[in-house]
């Protein structure tokens, strides 16, 4: 009982001394704790979960070597630098290094001046480098993407089928076994190549809370992409496409109009792709347009969106990709546009597959992913459920679904329009055509056609043809229009939709949207965005003169911390979410440096950081983002100046500043509020009362704010007698 305590005490310490973390994330605290006693353990957690950690902090409670199995060569120097930034003795071996280095990195091991050991499987599986191990007292063997084992996966190695023998060699050294991704099947597979029959299985759930998943119809993708991007400059994306060449345009368009956005794909050779890849680290680039073929082990932390411009092939293949978004546990954004056009392009595409089975298995994962997006059922639901996992919250609050419920309408005459229109023109045209019938389109081909003599041809001016388009859909999806061919679909009447056209039978439609592209971010995540990049700034130049990818120094949640705290000592800094010992005395003053000149340019007072609750991470005190609203006030900025550099909505700021008013501070508000408008809106406030403040609004007519009669109403309160 006694020893349970400290172990609990040691790991906990142990914990905060070298990553800087106060709390574990889920499983993290049961894993370590099996590790230790020297069970064999297998891991099933998505991307982002913490699985790195789980091996990492019990190999400085073990006395021996922990080697950590990984395929891929390329990442393993940013993960050892990581360690080593936070003060953990980790090197890699692999055919990077001369053989000098490699004889050198050995000697290190031999005199056990290391505790981590990075390697791919194939050098590990060398009998010269086995009997060189046996020699060393090897710990715990840990096997990231344990899946590439197995056959039945999707990234099958060849090299990870010698693992099996590891047992064998090292019948008494405990197993881990890691993946994020792996079906009941490929599970079994793993524990068994491995031969782990008695190990304790974790499996952590499915859900990535901080990702938000938005489906848009993709209309004219490159606009929303850039009226997205617009609001983002600073933050790092991945853009998947179908083809390379589509990469390729889509990179270049996006260079041309100012952005940093790199392509990525198989047909690229070496060079450019590690280059890419490397700038992308290194937040050279913000941006990088791929196939697919991007991103296995990608470990980037701060990859804030991840964008499917075209339609991904498979639900499967969709979470791994929108994975890679947000592994800081920030939120992120995952977007898929939408359209049927890629769905047809795709089926084309299989069907000229040979193989009856490869062939059937694509068209069943495509139809899944178009019932996933088509459907009006929380993102999230069908996507956990597609891994067999029940989701039972009504909202989760991060998807389009849920964030912005579809309102209905009697669309009875819209789809009478629509039915009448493909009845009168024979049943013989596609959706457009008949759009452009609706419409009243000058399109030749009607003409010749003499269908815009027809009853209907004009009939739908009353909406552009976008909202045509998406009522047709919706019309064929609840049946009412059946689409009938596969090269050129045709649409065509049925019985459903006769009881439209000859019995009235009314038809519930989706009421159209305001022309909203992409919203902006709703999520006011209250910390100093000025403060984050100049921190940003800092760290990249840090990063730069040590050749390491900027989150090797601090992920940007220590940033964030930062620019909530306004942290003032290195007692304060160390309480920051991130910060280690070792990470207190390299980067701590110079930080501090940078965030002290802030405080003072702006006048803000921090008080002390108080971390008894640990839980609310990123939820900053009042006091102090009121007191950065008032830096800024005293720079003389108006209010949409304010909210731009804080990152902050315009009614976010009007609260501080009604705040700082009722507190007493010397705020006047005749910047904001000319004082003609200060004095009738007074007088409607005295003559309707203060407390509720839309018939306030009512009374003052168009022309007037919320914003403006809230400022004055906080100034009559601190005036009016109590
Ligand atoms: P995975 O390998 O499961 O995808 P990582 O090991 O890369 O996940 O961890 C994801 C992120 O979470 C990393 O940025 C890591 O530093 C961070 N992290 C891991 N454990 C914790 C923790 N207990 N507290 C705070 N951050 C953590
Ligand atoms: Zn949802």
């Amino acid at each position: 009982m006694k020893s349970e305590v400290k172990r609990h005490d040691l790991i906990h310490k142990t914990l905060h001394t070298y990553f800087g973390y106060t709390s574990f994330y889920p499983l993290q605290e049961d894993i370590i704790h099996e590790v230790i006693k020297q069970n064999d353990v297998f891991v099933l957690m998505p991307t982002g979960a913490g699985k790195s950690l789980c091996y990492q902090l019990p190999s400085l409670l073990f006395d021996g070597l922990t080697v950590v199995i990984s395929p891929l060569i390329a990442l393993m120097k940013d993960q050892v630098d990581g360690l080593i930034a936070d003060g953990i003795p980790a090197a890699f071996i692999n055919s990077s290094l001369s053989y000098s280095e490699i004889d050198r990195r050995k000697q290190s091991l031999s005199s056990h001046e290391i505790k981590i050991l990075y390697m791919a499987p194939e050098r590990l599986m060398m009998p010269e480098f086995l009997q060189f191990l046996r020699g060393l007292k090897v710990s715990l063997f840990a096997i990231d993407e344990s899946h590439c084992i197995s056959e039945w996966g999707h990234d099958f190695r060849p090299e990870y089928r010698q693992l099996k023998i590891l047992r064998e060699i090292f019948p008494k050294v405990p197993v881990m076994a890691l993946t994020a991704t792996a079906t009941p099947t490929v599970q079994r597979d793993i524990i068994s190549q491995l031969r782990l029959p008695d190990c304790k299985i974790f499996t952590a759930s499915f859900n990535r809370k901080n990702l938000c998943y938005l489906i848009k119809q993709k209309e004219n993708p490159y606009h929303q992409i850039v009226q997205y991007l617009k609001e983002r400059k600073n933050d790092s994306g991945i853009i998947y496409c179908q083809s390379r060449k589509s990469v390729e345009e889509l990179a270049e368009r996006l260079r041309s109009d100012g952005y940093r956005a790199l392509p990525y794909h198989a047909g690229l050779s070496t060079e450019v792709r590690t280059g890419n890849q490397e700038r992308f680290i290194r937040d050279d680039a913000e941006i990088i347009v791929a196939t697919i073929a991007f991103g296995m082990g990608i470990d980037k932390p701060n990859v804030r969106y991840v964008i499917h411009y075209d339609l991904p092939k498979s639900i499967e293949g969709y979470y791994q990709e929108t994975g890679r978004a947000g592994r800081d546990g920030l939120k992120s954004d995952c977007i898929l546009f939408f359209s049927y056009g890629d769905k047809f392009k795709i089926e084309h595409f299989i069907l000229q597959k040979t193989d009856e089975n490869e062939r059937q298995a694509a068209l069943k994962q495509l139809r899944e992913i178009i019932n996933y997006c088509e459907g009006n059922v929380c993102r999230r639901r069908l996507l956990l459920a597609y891994f067999g996992e029940v989701f039972d919250e009504s909202n989760c609050g991060h998807c389009d679904v849920c964030l912005e419920p579809k309102e209905r309408f009697d669309g009875t005459i819209a789809a009478q329009k629509i039915l009448s229109c493909i009845y009168r023109t024979g049943e013989r045209f596609g959706m457009n055509y008949i759009i452009d019938v609706l419409t009243g389109s000058k399109n030749q081909k009607i003409a010749q056609n003499h269908h815009d003599t027809i009853k209907t041809y004009g009939a739908g001016k009353e909406y552009p043809k976008s909202q045509w388009q998406s009522f047709i859909r919706e019309l064929i999806r609840s049946g009412y229009v059946q689409l009938d061919g596969d090269q050129y679909p045709v649409l065509r009447l049925n019985n459903k939709s006769r009881d439209v056209l000859l019995h009235n039978e009314q038809v519930s439609l989706t009421k159209p949207e305001e022309p909203i592209l992409i919203r902006k971010d709703k999520r006011d995540e209250e910390y100093d965005r000025t403060l984050f990049d100049c921190l940003r700034t800092l760290r990249k130049t840090i990063a730069d003169q040590e050749e390491m990818p900027p989150y090797v120094i601090f992920h940007d949640t220590s940033l964030k911390e930062m620019s909530i705290y306004y942290p003032q000592s290195l007692q304060d800094f160390r309480k920051i979410s991130g910060v280690g010992e070792q990470k207190l005395q390299k980067y701590g003053e110079i930080f501090l440096k940078e965030i002290g000149d802030y405080c003072k340019q702006y006048h803000i007072q921090p008080k002390p950081i108080s971390r008894k609750d640990p839980e609310p991470r990123l939820k900053p005190s009042k006091t102090l983002t009121t007191q950065a609203t008032l830096g800024f006030y005293r720079q003389g900025l108006a209010i949409g100046e304010i909210a731009q550099n804080r990152g902050l909505t315009i009614t976010t700021i009007v609260s501080h500043l009604e705040r700082l008013i009722l507190e007493g501070e010397d705020i006047s508000i005749d910047r904001f509020v000319v004082p003609e408008r200060q004095l009738h809106i007074r007088h409607v406030l005295e003559d309707q009362g203060a407390e509720f403040l839309s018939p306030v609004k009512e009374k003052l007519g168009e022309g007037y704010s919320y914003e403006e009669i809230r400022l004055v109403r906080a100034k009559m309160n601190k005036v009016m007698p109590r």
